[in-house]
């Protein structure tokens, strides 16, 4: 059966300039091309793990503007279930992005009606309780993110929240999430352990029962409380823009759990997906579909021939 993910999250208008090199604090610099996409954790999850095979139900707001009109039939348009997401008098959020010609990126989100979503409306619970699991991150507030953990702890389904951005968590919520998944610079924001990501997830672990820590082209860890670490490395390939590769990881390794695959298994995956993202340009623009994914999944890598012996 096609999994269902709920996701409650942010939807954001993306303002994106491509630049050379980006700007040091009191430099102007000249870019080379200006794009306006939809975008927002919450959203770019949601079209990852649609495109990834699964029903997706969106839980959030925009506003009542043309970004908000535009980021609902966008949604709509990638088949994602927007009935639950509201239209409210504060302006839609809005992420200002810069894109160097190395992939790397540096953004500034303004929440606008992300803001608003401070506690669960009347359907949501119904609907996370339908959820084969639930994608939270940490672009709404976060009381509202809490309340859609705890409704979804109350149903048994499976909560995943990626810590973003970086801020500290209430102890309800870490209780009330299931797998917890930082990027390696949020893995040390929680726990104020850098660069070693395998003491930071020991650490997580003592507040949840799974932690994947994401590690750019490092791959990823994971670790629980029953099993020794796993890295899972990422795909050997060259990046021309990373934004949206947390995401589409997030969502996809969503899908692959909620289809019943095991986490070294479904990292695999959600490592594959992700690693086509970073060669394209654009966050939700460069998320694949289900058949790309699983294409690249079964294509070894030059590393991995030259692993083989003989
Ligand atoms: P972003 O904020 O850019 O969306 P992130 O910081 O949330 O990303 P990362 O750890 O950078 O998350 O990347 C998530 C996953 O994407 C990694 O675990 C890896 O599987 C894949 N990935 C990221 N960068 C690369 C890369 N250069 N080559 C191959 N895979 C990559």
């Amino acid at each position: 059966p096609t999994p269902h993910i709920a996701v409650l999250g942010s939807a954001n208008m993306d303002l994106v300039a491509y630049v050379a090199k980006a700007p040091q604090r009191g430099e102007t610099v000249t870019g080379r091309e200006f794009r306006t996409v939809p975008g927002g954790k919450g959203a770019n999850q949601a079209v990852a793990a649609a495109r990834a095979g699964a029903t997706v139900s969106m839980i959030g707001a925009v506003g009542n503007d043309a970004h908000g009109a535009r980021l609902r039939s966008a949604l709509e348009h990638s088949g994602i279930e927007t009935d639950l997401l509201r239209t409210v008098e504060t302006p839609t959020g809005t992420a200002h992005i810069v894109v160097d010609d190395e992939g790397g990126n540096a953004i500034v989100v303004i929440p606008g009606a992300n803001g608003t979503v401070t506690a669960l409306a009347p359907g949501d619970e119904g609907l996370i309780a339908s959820a084969d699991a639930l994608l939270l991150q940490l672009e709404v507030p976060v009381d509202g993110v809490l309340a859609a953990a705890q409704a979804a702890r109350r149903h048994g389904v499976r909560t995943i929240l990626t810590p973003a951005p970086a801020q500290p968590l209430p102890p309800e919520l870490l209780a009330a999430t299931d797998l917890l998944l930082p990027n390696e610079h949020e893995a040390a924001a929680l726990t104020g352990i850098t660069d070693d990501p395998r003491a930071a997830a020991r650490a997580l672990l003592s507040q949840v029962p799974e932690v994947v820590i994401t590690l750019g082209s490092r791959g990823s860890l994971y670790a629980s409380r029953d099993t020794e670490p796993v890295v899972v490395p990422a795909r050997q390939v060259t990046a021309v823009d990373t934004t949206g590769a947390g995401d589409t990881f997030a969502g996809t390794l969503a899908v692959a759990l909620a289809e019943g695959n095991s986490v070294p298994d479904a990292l695999g995956w959600a490592s594959s997906a992700a690693a086509l993202s970073v060669q394209r340009p654009g966050a939700s623009a460069s998320m694949p579909y289900r058949k790309e994914i699983d294409k690249e999944a079964t294509t070894e890598t030059d590393a991995e021939i030259d692993a083989e012996p003989g």
